[in-house]
């Protein structure tokens, strides 16, 4: 086995990597680039060097400066991880010029792979079913038309080089076809410097269903069985499960020889996945070939779950040159597992990405069935460099219902504040009634998003009073803390409103969302009262509010005070009258930037009324392009940038003036 390797990668997946070396007693190598110097990946390493700035194209995909640090560190091979260059043919190349053993497929598998296009007409010959559909050569937009309008809309375009859900365009109608390939390729080409395209017909309510399978080098190849991932927003997978509910032994054996043809037809060794889109007719299930991903795939720990195997373990040995250590009769299925991705994002302005000092961070306990893979700690940033995945949470149990319960248990122990997060926005799913039922597909989220994506919530009264107890226990170790150490006892440093005689009462005002609460805080002989009822503060976060005792984590950050308790997040605001005279709103109209990027369209004509939802402004940020809708019904008075512009977070876009 070797001794050293090298992870070219950063986040969870490094981390995660890290961890089985580190069993194993294999040392290991980090990289990272200037903004990651003192990431949780580079902690946890043996060893770690820099490759660079920032931006990944400058650092993370720098393959001669990758080999250079293998080279220097004496790692005897590379673990890819996903993203970055784990699908890069060039990379495999030299690793294996340079006499560095690359943990993952033969670079032809890669190549064959590496196209949707070309992978489809490779899967043609190998009789694996493929979805109707263009993917030949001719890139011409006219041709691609008539393509998409002989194939019948709705089409979806996607892009050759494609991955992550990006470049991708459902086509309704005809007319809009166009648009639609020109921002598909503008997308391509940004993210993957290949504009290629290719046409599929779209199918309606279909389900993602995909198989792990293992190569070895001895010819042998298995099926680690299915995941589901039909739970998906924006053709990105949000939640992943394995087994996938509804799945028969039948079925599940007819899929899994599919994908072992479609590994062996491209002479496969290492871990793929091969992902099908399955139309959901009755049980039938019929399923077509989208693409193989020749990688780990991010969700690969439910299958990790459901058969007690650790497949970086069997990467590493694969590339030493072993066997496979299970036959395909000896592998397990056992019991359900559900993992979630955890981003740093707004889930109520479209799920943005959030960028941000991560100021507080608790995890659940982790144990044999709460697993989570996080790439952070308290106190990182998270960087508009690169993904905003903080971490992985996944689940075991039994049987899936009981694995439901155990992920909402996990999810409302978490604790996160600094950067906004999908922690509610994934309890909500998980505990919708079709995705409890089994009956999910890749439309569910945008479908139900009323549901999922309710208004704010009121904040709870006890949320307030776990507010009033932390901040009166706070002033009043703060003033403990001032006291002189020549006069421990002195009375006139306590904050904790006792007076010589009689009670104080405080009034304290917090805002809650748009609702400002006030409550009083009496001061008594016989302890402190919230509205009248005696209230008190327990250890590190119980509270007892009248007959009321319930758990709550408290953390502030600059004005807002962080409140957890019974699985929700509350925010609220301590609003400090004296603090704030004088201080003016800072009202501004118009459309600001969300996050920084590069606007690649403006989407209206100056001075043309629009309607609420009209498209305003293209940006391309974290390598995908968002849209900047209008908010309401009204005129555009004037652009405030122009299509090239690198703009900064929260910059103002769009003059724009409200219809009356
Ligand atoms: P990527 O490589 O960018 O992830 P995929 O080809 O794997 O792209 O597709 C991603 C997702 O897009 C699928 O999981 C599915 O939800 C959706 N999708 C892909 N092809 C189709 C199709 N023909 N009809 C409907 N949905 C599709």
């Amino acid at each position: 086995m070797f001794n050293k390797i090298l992870i070219a990668n950063r986040g969870e997946i490094a981390c995660r990597i890290m961890r089985t070396c580190r069993r194993l007693g294999i040392a290991t190598v980090a990289i990272y680039s200037e903004a990651d110097a003192n990431a949780r990946h580079v902690r946890l390493a043996d060893a770690a060097y820099c490759v660079g700035p920032a931006a990944s194209r400058d650092s993370y995909l720098r393959i001669d400066r990758i080999i250079e640090a293998c080279k220097q560190s004496g790692a005897q091979a590379v673990h890819p991880g996903y993203g970055f260059l784990s699908e890069n043919e060039a990379f495999a190349q030299a690793c294996a010029e340079n006499g560095i053993a690359f943990i993952g497929p033969p670079v032809g598998a890669i190549r064959a792979m590496g196209s949707k296009s070309a992978a489809k007409a490779l899967m043609q010959t190998a009789k694996v079913p493929l979805v109707p559909g263009y993917h030949g050569d001719n890139q011409d937009a006219a041709f691609l038309q008539q393509q998409a309008d002989a194939i019948g809309y709705p089409v979806l375009i996607k892009a050759s080089a494609g991955g992550g859900g990006k470049g991708m365009r459902i086509v309704e109608k005809p007319e809009d076809f166009a648009a639609s390939l020109a921002s598909c390729q503008r997308e391509a080409s940004a993210s993957f410097g290949d504009a290629r395209v290719l046409i599929e017909k779209y199918l309606v309510r279909p389900r993602h269903i995909e198989i792990q399978v293992f190569g070895d080098t001895h010819g042998n190849i298995v099926s680690l069985y299915e995941r589901d991932c039909s739970a998906q927003r924006r053709h990105q997978k949000v939640v992943e499960e394995a087994p996938a509910p509804g799945m028969t032994a039948e079925r599940r054996a007819e899929m899994g020889r599919a994908a072992c043809e479609a590994a062996r037809a491209v002479g496969y060794v290492g871990a793929g996945t091969v992902e099908f889109i399955v139309e959901p007719a009755g049980a039938a299930m019929n399923f077509y070939f989208m693409e193989m991903n020749t990688r780990l795939q991010v969700e690969h720990p439910v299958t990790e779950m459901i058969t007690g195997l650790d497949l970086v373990e069997w990467q590493l040995r694969v590339a030493n040159g072993e066997k496979l250590p299970l036959t395909q009769a000896q592998i397990p299925l056992r019991g359900h597992s559900i993992e979630v991705r955890l981003y740093a994002e707004e889930p109520e302005k479209g799920f943005l990405p959030s960028i941000g000092r991560l100021a507080h961070f608790r995890a659940p306990q982790a144990s044999e069935q709460v697993r989570i893979d996080s790439g952070v700690d308290e106190g990182d940033e998270v960087s508009p460099h690169y993904d905003p995945m903080l971490a992985k949470l996944i689940v075991w149990d039994e049987t899936r219902e009981r694995a439901i319960e155990r992920m909402l248990r996990a999810l409302g122990e978490f604790e996160i504040a600094g950067v906004g997060n999908n922690i509610a926005f994934l309890a909500r799913l998980i505990g919708h009634a079709e995705f409890r039922a089994g009956r999910v597909d890749t439309g569910l989220i945008a479908r139900d998003s009323a549901a999922l994506l309710p208004g704010p919530a009121p904040v709870p009264a006890t949320a307030y009073a776990a507010a009033s107890l932390w901040c009166a226990r706070q002033e009043a170790a703060a003033a403990r803390a001032r006291t002189p150490p020549s006069d421990p006892h002195s009375p006139w440093s306590e904050a904790d409103g006792w007076r010589l005689n009689g009670a104080l009462t405080r009034r304290l005002e917090f805002r809650g969302g748009e609702t400002a609460t006030t409550l009083s805080l009496r001061y008594g002989d016989d302890g402190l009262q919230i509205d009248g009822a005696p209230a008190a503060a327990h250890g590190e976060n119980q509270y007892l509010v009248g007959a009321e005792r319930f758990t709550a984590s408290v953390a502030r950050l600059g004005e807002q005070l962080h409140v957890f308790s019974a699985g929700a997040h509350h925010v609220i605001e301590r609003i400090d009258r004296l603090a704030h005279a004088g201080e003016e709103a800072d009202v501004h109209g118009g459309l600001v930037a969300p996050m920084p990027g590069k606007i690649v369209a403006l989407a209206a004509t100056v001075g043309s009324e629009v309607e609420k939802g009209a498209a305003l402004v293209v940006m391309e940020a974290m390598k995908m392009e968002h849209t900047l809708l209008a908010p309401a019904r009204g005129r555009v008075v004037a652009y405030l940038c122009a299509v090239g512009d690198q703009v900064k977070d929260g910059v103002e876009l769009v003059d724009f003036e409200l219809a009356s």
